[in-house]
């Protein structure tokens, strides 16, 4: 199919108008000069001065047609695609001058807009592939503790409540998946907090050395039962002051201790040391531990949800598979970032830092 191009309409406008003043003079000249013979002397004569008026009204005609479509239809044409795709105006929203090529111009805006929509489609893609798989981790850290809960009440229902030592066994295994469901459902809590923007910071000064001492406590007995030794290091200051949310970093740092924990040696010889440090403008942070490390690959992997590099240790210490995700995410809303070093067989160590106060 044939487009009208501007170009096409604006060749045949101004041959038209050339033609019609071609005429028009023809007609005058006649009138006059009545005498026929007279005209065609006149004619013979000037007939170049007689071309010039239709040839510079029809070249007028043909820029002005131009002109005409460039401003007015191709700038609405440009308005309609901006709206529909919300585009930055181009850099050169229609062909320039004389050249003015609507077809062109229109493939050209077709293939930005295409090529939008594209990577629109594209980042909906990611965004329901990231969630299908976040049910489907969720559907499954939630079915593995409530069907142990299940089975053990089903085997107490089933005579061993009459036993007291196997009865007693199952109600603490039963507790303590309920356990396990319970932070899941805190963690996941947090998670969906901090994604729709409901964290809810406040922004206060705190003393570092009192949070870490409150970790120290909440965890203590867990500790002791894993065998493993909570340190402040005592280069720490006796108190430093930082701005951030007590409340989550405290959360933060349970997280990292408890890990220490979980994945630290618990043949004695287990330790985990937090360690202070004053910068110029911001307060360092550290949590070592000397257990079983982390290897290269895991170590870009471990701050994603439910990534666990030993997943039946993580399962045996309760761990939700969330606690470093939710660590990155409270850290990251304090404009810092939370990195780790780790060597498998050696030991870990996570740190952050918090603006001074
Ligand atoms: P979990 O609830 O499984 O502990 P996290 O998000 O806290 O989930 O940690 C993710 C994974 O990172 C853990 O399953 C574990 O494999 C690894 N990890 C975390 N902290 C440590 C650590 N201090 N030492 C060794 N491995 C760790």
């Amino acid at each position: 199919m044939t487009v009208a191009s501007p170009r096409r309409v604006a060749v045949w406008t101004a041959g038209t108008v050339t033609l019609g003043a071609a005429a028009l003079e023809v007609w005058v000249a006649g009138v006059l000069l009545d005498n026929p013979a007279d005209f065609r002397n006149f004619a013979q004569a000037h007939w170049a001065v007689m071309l010039v008026p239709p040839l510079v009204l029809g070249l007028i005609t043909f820029g002005a047609m131009l002109l005409f479509f460039k401003q007015l239809i191709l700038k609405r044409l440009t308005e309609v695609f901006q709206m529909f795709d919300r585009l930055a105006p181009p850099k050169n929203p229609a062909p320039l001058g004389l050249s003015t090529d609507w077809n062109a111009f229109l493939r050209e805006r077709v293939k930005v807009w295409k090529s939008t929509q594209e990577s629109k489609l594209g980042a909906l893609q990611d965004r329901d592939d990231f969630r299908r798989s976040f049910i489907g981790n969720l559907a499954h850290e939630l079915k593995t503790p409530l069907q142990s809960i299940q089975g053990y009440v089903l085997s107490l229902l089933d005579g061993a409540v009459d036993d007291p030592a196997h009865s007693r066994k199952f109600l603490q295994k039963a507790a303590k998946n309920a356990e396990r469901m319970g932070n899941l459902l805190h963690d996941l809590d947090v998670i969906t907090k901090e994604e729709s923007g409901r964290l809810d910071l406040k922004l206060v000064e705190f003393d570092v050395i009192d949070v870490v001492q409150e970790v120290f406590d909440s965890e203590e007995r867990r500790a002791a039962r894993a065998d493993v030794k909570l340190i402040l290091d005592k280069e720490s200051p006796a108190s430093i002051y930082a701005k951030g949310d007590a409340g989550w970093i405290t959360q933060v740092l349970s997280n990292l201790i408890v890990n220490s924990v979980n994945y630290g040696r618990h043949d004695g010889t287990g330790s985990t040391t937090v360690r202070v440090r004053e910068e110029a403008h911001k307060v360092y942070i550290e949590v070592e531990d000397n257990g079983i490390g982390i290897d290269d690959e895991s170590k870009d992997r471990i701050f994603e949800r439910f990534y666990r590099v030993d997943k039946s240790r993580s399962r045996a210490a309760g761990g939700s598979g969330l606690g470093l995700a939710i660590c990155k995410h409270l850290i990251e809303a304090h404009n810092e970032s939370i990195q780790v070093q780790s060597e498998v067989g050696r030991g870990s160590t996570f740190f952050f830092r918090l603006p001074k106060a």
